[in-house]
């Protein structure tokens, strides 16, 4: 997914050197999956060898360790926020 996110401007057909990508990372499973899809393009990377998009990036993260709320508590069982409850609904209707 994070692929096809960097690839909306990283292209053909893109005419600057340079694009830049944000990515809204709204609670500690956006962020924990942000790292598995790290981990994921360098694998691909080394297994089938094809260029990974996210592996050309430089990634600026912010500390999300003082992060406070329901979203970023590492307690809690299940994200509510309005993202991840609508993935949750799009997985039970496939
Ligand atoms: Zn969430």
């Amino acid at each position: 997914m994070i692929e096809q996110l960097i690839g909306r401007t990283h292209r053909d057909g893109q005419e600057a050197d340079e694009v830049s990508v944000d990515v809204l990372l709204g609670c500690a499973e956006h962020y924990e999956a942000f790292s598995r899809a790290l981990d994921g393009a360098r694998a691909a990377a080394d297994t089938l060898g094809h260029d990974q998009k996210l592996l050309l990036a430089d990634v600026t993260m912010p500390d999300v360790s003082r992060r406070v709320g329901p979203l970023w508590d590492p307690e809690r069982k299940e994200c509510e926020c309005d993202i991840c409850a609508q993935e949750k609904e799009e997985k039970e209707n496939l």
